[in-house]
C-alpha cells in the first residue's frame, strides 16, 4: 500500500458540534437518517463499522470496539479533545468550510483550520444569504441589486459558493439568466414570507448567475442527501441546460456527492470543460466500499476534473474516516493500475496529487 499520498485539499466540509453526545444523539449524526430504526442501530452500516475500525484507534482503542465501548472512551476524552484528534489526524493541506448550514452552533472555519492545522476557507451558501437579504429588503423591486451588493460584499475573502437547489426546486433547472423583472416577481413572493425560504426556480437561477458574474466557482449539492432531498430531483443530468449554459463562462461547476449518479457526474464532468465532481460524503457512507465508488467515478471523469471532500459534518470523525477511506481507495486504484501496466508509477503519482490536492487549488485559486 502506497503511504505517500500528499495532504489533502477537503474542497467540501462543515463544521461539527461542540458538545458531546450520548448513543442516540451520535447515531443521528452517523447516517442522513435522522434516528435509527425501531430496533436496530446505524453503527450496524457501513459507516459504523468503518467508524469502528478506523476511528476507535485515534481515541486509544483497540479497532472495532463495540459502539458502547467507543461512545465510553469519546465521552471520557470529551468533545475537545476528540474533535482535536480527529481533525489533526485527517492530513489536510486547506479545507474549504460550507458555512450556510449551522443549526447547531458548530465549529467555524477559523477554529477547523487551527485543529486541522490546515488553512481554512470558507464557501458562502447562496440560498441562505438570499433569504437574509430578503429578510431585510423592503421591496420585490429592491431585492436582485441588494443580493448582488450582499453576495459580493460576504464573498470577499470566500473562495466559492453553494447552491441547495437540489433540496428546493430540484436541478432542473433552465439554462438562461433570467431577467431582473423575472427576478422581482419571484421576490415579490419570497419577501411574502414571514419567514423567507427560497425555493422557486427563477430565484435558484438569479443566484447562481450572480455568482458567475463574480467569477466565483459554484457547488451544486447533488445525490445522496438526507430525507429532505427528493433524490428523484437531484440527478445531475437535470441541470445539463445549466451547466451548458455556464461553460460558455468558464465558472467552474463543482457537482458534490452525486452517489448514486456519480457515474452520471463523470460523464459530465468529462463533456463540459469547467465541471468537476466528487463522491465527498457516500465515500465514508459505504465504508469499505469506498474503492468501488471512486474508481466509478474515474471512469469517465478526467483525472484533472475529481477532487477530494469529506462533507464532514457534525461528527469530528468523519474529517479523519473519510481522509483514510480516500486515500486507501485512491492508492489501491492507483496502485492496480500500475500492476496492471496501465500506467507508470510516475503516471501514479501525478494523477493523485491532482485529485488530492492540485485539482481543488486550481479551480478555487488557493494558494499553494
Ligand atoms: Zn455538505
Amino acid at each position: 500500500m502506497r503511504d505517500d499520498i500528499p495532504l489533502l485539499v477537503d474542497h467540501h466540509c462543515h463544521g461539527v458540534v461542540r458538545r458531546d453526545l450520548d448513543r442516540a444523539s451520535f447515531e443521528a449524526l452517523l447516517t442522513e437518517a435522522d434516528a435509527p430504526p425501531p430496533g436496530a442501530s446505524l453503527f450496524d452500516t457501513r459507516v459504523g463499522l468503518a467508524v469502528r475500525r478506523w476511528c476507535a484507534p485515534v481515541l486509544d482503542l483497540p479497532p472495532r470496539v463495540t459502539p458502547d465501548e467507543y461512545l465510553a472512551r469519546r465521552a471520557e476524552l470529551g468533545f475537545a479533545e476528540v474533535n482535536r484528534r480527529f481533525l489533526a489526524s485527517a492530513g489536510l493541506a486547506a479545507l474549504c468550510v460550507d458555512t450556510g448550514f449551522n443549526p447547531d452552533a458548530l465549529l467555524a472555519p477559523d477554529e477547523l483550520g487551527a485543529l486541522a492545522n490546515a488553512r481554512a476557507h470558507e464557501i458562502v451558501r447562496l440560498e441562505s444569504l438570499a433569504e437574509q437579504v430578503a429578510a431585510t429588503t423592503a421591496s420585490a423591486d429592491a431585492f436582485p441589486d441588494a443580493f448582488r451588493e450582499a453576495l459580493a460584499d460576504r464573498t470577499r475573502n470566500a473562495v466559492g459558493v453553494k447552491s441547495i437547489a437540489a433540496y428546493r426546486a430540484g436541478l432542473a433547472l433552465q439554462g438562461e439568466r433570467p431577467t431582473d423583472r423575472e427576478v422581482t416577481a419571484a421576490a415579490a413572493g419570497l419577501l411574502r414570507q414571514s419567514r423567507p425560504r427560497v425555493d422557486d426556480p427563477v430565484l435558484h437561477r438569479f443566484l447562481i448567475w450572480c455568482a458567475s458574474d463574480l467569477r466565483l466557482p459554484i457547488q451544486f449539492h447533488v445525490g445522496y442527501g438526507d430525507a429532505d432531498a427528493d433524490l428523484r430531483r437531484g440527478d445531475p443530468l437535470l441541470l445539463t441546460d445549466l451547466l451548458r449554459e455556464l461553460t460558455t463562462t468558464g465558472t467552474p461547476v463543482l457537482l458534490l456527492h452525486n452517489y448514486p449518479f456519480h457515474r452520471s457526474a463523470g460523464y459530465l464532468a468529462q463533456v463540459f470543460p469547467n465541471v468537476y465532481a466528487d463522491v465527498g460524503l457516500a465515500l465514508h457512507g459505504v465504508g469499505d466500499r469506498a474503492p468501488v465508488l471512486l474508481d466509478e467515478l474515474l471512469e469517465l471523469a478526467p483525472f484533472g476534473k475529481v477532487l477530494y471532500s469529506s462533507d464532514a459534518y457534525g461528527l469530528a470523525e468523519f474529517y479523519h474516516l473519510a481522509a483514510v477511506l480516500f486515500r486507501r481507495a485512491l492508492a489501491q486504484i492507483m496502485d492496480a493500475g500500475v500492476t496492471e501496466g496501465s500506467w507508470t508509477p510516475s503516471d501514479a503519482s501525478r494523477l493523485t496529487e491532482l485529485i488530492a490536492a492540485g485539482n481543488a487549488r486550481r479551480v478555487y485559486g488557493l494558494p499553494g
